[in-house]
């Protein structure tokens, strides 16, 4: 990782695991999993309203974990919400691979705002054994949009 992006991940990090967004219950969520990392004691659960069109109208996250998995889990939520299922689908694979090395960059696309951000949080790969706190919001929304209740790291 270079110097910048070291500095841009820790201030991310920083900022979203003090001040989580969208830290709460969705009351009329249609969608909503628990998920679980065992290796760290990271658990929450994701809330999303998802509209008849798969559009995702809010998303919402409560739980209790490292800063490495609130700060992901608060990104995500601000990531996905106003996007399709299959968008945040598409993106929710390219970070996974990114985050284990499996490719280098996200390909050029329409999602370039959200990806800086997601480029930023996929610096955890410098630290394996932080890759399934980074990831674990993610897992868990896809489990929700998936219509499972639960998922879990291990
Ligand atoms: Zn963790």
């Amino acid at each position: 990782m270079d110097d910048d992006v070291r500095e841009l991940y820790q201030e991310v990090i920083l900022d979203h695991g003090k001040n989580p967004r969208n830290f709460r219950q969705l009351e009329d969520a249609n969608c909503e999993a628990q998920g679980n990392n065992p290796l760290c004691g990271d658990r929450l659960t994701v809330y999303l309203k998802v509209d008849e069109d798969r559009l995702i109208r809010d998303a919402a996250f409560e739980g209790r974990g490292c800063a490495i998995s609130m700060a992901s889990a608060s990104m995500m939520t601000q990531i996905v919400s106003g996007k399709t299922v299959s968008q945040v689908q598409y993106l929710f694979d390219k970070f996974h691979k990114l985050c284990t090395g499996e490719i280098e960059e996200f390909p050029q696309d329409e999602f370039a705002h959200d990806v800086d951000k997601l480029r930023v949080m996929s610096g955890v790969r410098q630290f394996p054994m932080r890759v399934k706190c980074a990831t674990l919001s993610w897992h868990t929304m896809n489990a929700a949009v998936s219509g499972d209740s639960e998922t879990s790291t291990e």
